[in-house]
């Protein structure tokens, strides 16, 4: 790590001093500015950068949660062909999806039912 720095140092140094060959009479003025407007360059430059991993990083994570929230059922088209497709189940809107038979559009009615529950059989909590 130190290693880098100081060789990224270094090159940042030989350009500024190249650069600082072409203007003699004003050669450490010339070189410091260099010096300063790279190092500042390179700060810009990575800070962009960092802040695009940092997106793409986010974008990855709501990716895998929109995956990771997914349910699938398995319903049969009520058009009477006894086609069955796997349907994305959502509860929070509605659900309409196109039979892959009939190809009519279908709306599914999530209907959640509780049930009562009796102790020797039910005993899982
Ligand atoms: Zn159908």
């Amino acid at each position: 790590m130190l290693i880098k720095i100081l060789i990224s140092l270094g090159i940042t140094a030989l350009i500024s001093g190249l650069l600082a060959l072409m203007f003699m009479n004003h050669w450490i003025l010339v070189f410091a500015l260099s010096f300063i407007v790279q190092l500042l360059a390179f700060y810009i430059g990575n800070t962009i950068y960092e802040n695009i991993l940092i997106e793409k990083a986010e974008q990855i994570r709501t990716q895998q949660l929109i995956e990771a929230s997914k349910q699938i059922a398995t319903v049969e088209c009520p058009c009477g062909e006894r086609n069955k497709q796997d349907v994305q189940v959502r509860f929070d809107q509605e659900v309409t999806y196109d039979c892959s038979q009939c190809g009519k559009k279908i709306k599914l009615d999530v209907d959640i039912k509780p049930i009562l529950t009796t102790q020797p059989i039910y005993v899982q909590k």
